[in-house]
């Protein structure tokens, strides 16, 4: 990009790309090729050795993928990104990039429940412990931390219970003892940018607000640049001490000239290129389509969302609304903090009717499309008790708050109208369905 245009509707447009150098192409083309001719032996080897930057494999690096990279890069403020294949892979590498077996990472209980089965079964099978502590208290994740500690984790704006992480209180404690703050943006892109407040890395699953049309499953990892791992020897051997994986090079001095990039090098260098989740560069074209417009979208899905917020909560069938606009005290006080623009378009309630009119209510909907999913264009509904926690023990559902009763909706971008008549149908149906069922 030419100019030094600094707001987020002109980047989500312009950064990382001006027309193809071979053919003018004004829209990123899809490269959709698996490598990259070398110029000769010599440059391959550079390439390898990373004397050079350049692609050389579509697992690793794409220019189409590179596109998407830079741009997010720009928005967020950061020194470089990575995309990967799904959101999920996003979380994995994150923390896989720091922790080996024997370490662990202190988490937020607020997450995702994909992400939950992550932390507390997977990653804990390859050695890797996960301590689950409640961010209503920052300090909880000071008390959890010990030697082999080796990040934090969070998410922006967590569904079910939409109250917002304490991001610069939690990274200002990670930070003194040399842990990094990593952010799950996911349901708050533009609103919120986790950089500004401490955090040093940032994973989104582009699945959602960012792709936003509900066609390709991505995800990325962004790197602050921002965190001194050179300065946390012991506290971060990952990044310090020669890694056999690649030459024996020590991520902080072998990325110096290039930048403050060494963990989303080493993310790429070697996680990328061993377990291979790579992101295709048709979903990346996609997924750009869908970041040009985001500025856009995000904050007419948060204007939608505070209005459906407002109907819920004066609607007799309803008994408890659950939105960042209607929170109060310190929860509160950390969305106005954190959030800037909007409270992003997820609202969750429950019916006075419990489970029975939670599920009547679902299936009497019309315009809201019933699916596992949130951030597409149109409105999402869903029943997180019986679907995208239902692996979860009824314990750990509790601890994430998901109750059984609890409806989450993804506000979408349609008509307030529109979306408000379906949702007071759909009330009216779910009450007299729990009304005869009694
Ligand atoms: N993070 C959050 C907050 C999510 O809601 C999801 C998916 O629902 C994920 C991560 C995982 O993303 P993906 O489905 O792209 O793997």
């Amino acid at each position: 990009m030419t100019s030094n245009a600094a707001h987020p509707q002109t980047l989500a447009l312009h950064a990382g790309y001006r027309a193809d150098p071979a053919t003018g192409s004004v829209a990123v083309p899809i490269y959709q090729t698996t490598s990259y001719q070398f110029q000769s032996t010599e440059h391959a080897s550079n390439l390898f050795a990373l004397k050079e930057l350049g692609n050389i494999y579509t697992r690793i690096m794409n220019p189409t993928c590179a596109v998407l990279e830079d741009r997010i890069t720009a928005l967020e403020g950061g020194s470089g990104a990575l995309a990967v294949a799904s959101g999920q892979a996003a979380s994995a590498i994150s923390l896989q990039n720091l922790a080996r077996v024997g370490d662990n990472v202190v988490s937020s209980t607020d997450l995702y429940g994909g992400t939950w089965n992550l932390f507390a079964n997977t990653l804990k099978d390859q050695g890797i412990e996960v301590r689950f502590v409640d961010p209503a208290d920052p300090e909880a994740f000071a008390r959890a931390t010990d030697d082999r500690t080796r990040a934090y984790y969070a998410e922006t704006l967590p569904n079910p219970k939409l109250q917002v992480f304490p991001i610069a209180e939690v990274a200002a404690i990670g930070r003194s003892f040399g842990i990094p703050l990593i952010v799950d943006n996911t349901a708050a892109p533009l609103l919120c940018r986790p950089f500004d407040h401490g955090a040093a890395v940032i994973v989104y699953s582009t699945t959602k607000y960012i792709g936003g049309h509900g066609t390709s499953i991505g995800g990325l990892i962004v790197d602050g640049g921002n965190f001194p791992w050179a300065e946390f020897p012991e506290r971060q051997p990952a990044l310090n001490t020669p890694d056999p994986s690649y030459h024996g090079a020590v991520w902080v001095e072998a990325v110096e000239p290039i930048g403050p990039v060494a963990y989303i090098i080493k993310a790429r260098t070697t996680l990328q290129r061993d377990l291979g989740a790579a992101f295709s560069p048709f979903n990346a074209f996609q997924v750009i389509q869908g970041l040009e417009t985001l500025p856009l979208r995000i904050f007419e899905h948060s204007r939608n969302a505070a209005a459906v917020a407002d109907f819920l909560s004066s609607h007799p069938a309803v008994d408890t609304v659950i939105y960042p606009g209607l929170q109060d005290g310190e929860v509160r006080r950390r969305a106005d903090t954190y959030l800037s623009g909007g409270y992003g378009g997820l609202v969750g309630f429950e019916l006075t009717g419990g489970r029975g009119a939670g599920r009547a209510f679902i299936d009497a909907l019309e315009l809201f499309y019933h699916v596992a999913n949130i951030g597409d264009a149109r409105s999402l509904a869903i029943h997180p008790a019986t679907t995208t926690h239902s692996q979860l023990s009824p314990e750990d559902q509790q601890l994430t708050g998901v109750s059984d009763g609890y409806v989450r909706l993804s506000v979408g971008i349609e008509h307030i109208d529109d979306i408000l008549a379906d949702l007071g149908r759909a009330l009216d149906r779910a009450t007299g369905a729990s009304l005869a069922a009694e």
